[in-house]
């Protein structure tokens, strides 16, 4: 029922009316929502309700929304899910969101209904995107070609292992998203016992100096991981 369902949103907030207000525009879009009114409460309701993305407040008591974030991500089962964070103000969040926490998009307060929702959609859509895998990407000088296991920068073949290939294509997937090494090393090492989160950093080290461009486009989050900065689309 909740994947063939209407999409549910968990809304964190401890403020009423900003919750109801944010409740009532999603659901006239036709989401299902939920709520929780402390960093805990969500916590526990994400990993019992599984819901399809959440909109998490910055200022929260107990637990803030940093922490929240931070857990979830670190947590293979809920790394993925998709978060847009409601802040203060907009110059903390370019770097909250992007080296700190892991969120996927941030909406300033005071803010309007309806760009939320349009943030949520466009969320919504990358996701989709995401999951459908192309058969080529391009991204700046770069094309990854998937059926032929080819990787060029302008034109000319660039040898990847198969690891490097892996990761490469794995970021390009989830670009603008930040990745943990937990992830990364699930997806593309497997169940492999040998490897440690290490061996993320070595791989993407090696990527950097087989492809150099990457050292401005993958950007390092601290102590989570990784994130491909959002670029050109498949192709
Ligand atoms: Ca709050």
């Amino acid at each position: 029922m909740a994947t063939a369902g209407p999409r549910r949103i968990l809304i964190v907030e401890d403020e009423r009316d900003i919750l109801d207000l944010v409740r009532l525009y999603l659901e006239k879009e036709g989401y299902r929502t939920l709520s929780a009114s402390s960093g805990t409460d969500a916590l526990r309701m994400i990993k019992s309700d599984r819901p399809d993305l959440i909109v998490l407040d910055l200022m929260l008591p107990e637990m803030d929304g940093l922490e929240v974030c931070k857990r979830l991500r670190a947590d293979p089962q809920t790394a993925m899910v998709p978060i847009i964070m409601l802040t203060a103000k907009a110059e903390e969040s370019d770097t909250i969101i992007g080296l700190e926490l892991g969120a996927d998009d941030y909406v300033t307060k005071p803010f309007s209904p309806k760009a939320l929702v349009a943030r949520v959609k466009a969320l919504f859509r990358r996701m989709e995107r995401a999951q459908e895998a192309p058969a080529r990407y391009a991204y700046g000088p770069l094309t990854m070609d998937l059926a032929r296991h080819e990787v060029k920068t302008d034109g000319e073949e660039v040898k990847l292992t198969a690891k490097e290939f892996g990761l490469l294509e794995h970021l390009l997937r989830h670009r603008g998203r930040v990745l943990t090494r937990e992830v990364l090393l699930d997806s593309v090492w497997g169940y492999d016992r040998d490897v440690t989160t290490r061996t993320v950093d070595v791989h993407v080290r090696r990527l950097k100096q087989k492809l150099p461009f990457l050292n401005d486009a993958i950007l390092s989050v601290k102590s989570l991981g990784y994130k491909l900065k959002d670029g050109d689309t498949p192709a």
